[in-house]
């Protein structure tokens, strides 16, 4: 076989991979300001544990070969969350914690916890971080955590919430000082952060893709995309379904069987509002999930965007 078909092939292997964004609980030991993952109308859930084995085990099924703990703070349920760890380690799903670094008060502790996730089959552990967070965790929780990922040999990364204004600048150069690997996340203006104020932003017109890794809720509830999607309560575009009455396979079929979800997917978001009939400047203006939120949480648009997403968007005409 050439060289180019393997990659090909590679290529395509890569992008059928199933990932899913799993929240254990959407509860959280504090209240950030800009928190996407709740909002002051939503209650705490939690799965029960050996539901959740299961549906793990079901998940495996499916083919899905990576699992992201996210929703509130998992590791206020660390016992639970290491049992999942594990049992995804016999699966062979690869597995990434989403953390505030809370339980990271001394070196000690941060050590206990890392250990129990590395010998447990953790990943990856991505420490959140902002401005928003570090009012109610130190920021040398941060460095805690990070320096005993490294001395356990547990991969990490710092994400840094920003909504790119310089009131992060300090945040960021201390990143930068301490040395620790982060990459920079948008805020989404969702949930809480909602009514934030948005500051200008200069960027390209770019095609914004967006991968839409599902999301399964403690209620068993399952959407098309994390993040802003389950928000979009107009509409329940990115719903897919409830596990109490659907399978894990069947609502990834429905996830990837969607035109207009695979238009997101490779057209972009960008070229579907244009086709919309939104102005190129306009576009530029929205920030991330703002611009899904206007065509895809309003009842007529979207029912005209379905429409035509069926014939590949080539009709469109606004
Ligand atoms: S952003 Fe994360 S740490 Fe902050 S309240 Fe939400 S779930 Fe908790
Ligand atoms: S950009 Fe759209 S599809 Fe992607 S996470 Fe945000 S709301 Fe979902």
């Amino acid at each position: 076989m050439v060289g180019s078909a393997v990659v090909e092939i590679v290529k395509m292997k890569k992008e059928m991979m199933r990932k899913i964004a799993f929240g254990y609980s959407t509860r959280c030991n504090i209240r950030c300001e800009h928190c996407v993952a709740a909002d002051d109308a939503r209650k705490n859930e939690k799965m029960k544990l050996c539901r959740a084995k299961e549906i793990i085990a079901e998940l495996a099924a499916a083919g899905v070969r990576g699992i992201s703990f996210t929703a509130g703070e998992p590791l206020l349920y660390l016992d639970d969350i290491a049992e999942l760890v594990s049992l995804c380690r016999e699966y062979e799903i690869y597995t990434r914690v989403v953390t505030n670094s809370f339980w990271a008060k001394s070196a000690d502790l941060a050590d206990s916890y890392t250990l129990l996730l590395k010998e447990s089959g953790l990943s990856q552990l991505r420490l959140s971080y902002s401005r928003w967070h570090q009012k109610n965790v130190p920021r040398h929780h941060i460095v805690n955590a990070a320096e005993s990922c490294q001395k356990a040999g547990l991969d990490y990364f710092v994400s840094f919430v920003t909504d790119f204004s310089e009131d992060d600048d300090g945040y960021e150069q201390y990143l930068r000082e301490q040395k620790l690997l982060f990459f920079p996340e948008p805020v989404i203006f969702s949930g809480r952060a909602q009514s934030f104020e948005r500051s200008a932003l200069r960027t390209d017109y770019q095609e914004n893709c967006c991968s839409m890794n599902p999301y399964l809720a403690p209620s068993l509830d399952m959407y098309a995309c994390c993040d802003a999607g389950s928000h979009f309560t107009r509409t329940n575009f990115f719903h897919l379904g409830n596990l109490k009455d659907n399978t894990i396979e069947e609502m990834f079929r429905k996830s990837e069987g969607n035109s207009l979800y695979n238009h997101i997917r490779s057209t972009g978001i960008t070229a579907i509002a244009s086709f919309a009939g939104f102005r190129a400047r306009e576009i530029v203006g929205y920030r991330k999930c703002e611009l899904c939120e206007k065509m895809f949480n309003s009842p007529e648009l979207l029912g005209a965007l379905e429409k035509e997403a069926e014939s590949g968007l080539k009709s469109w005409h606004r």
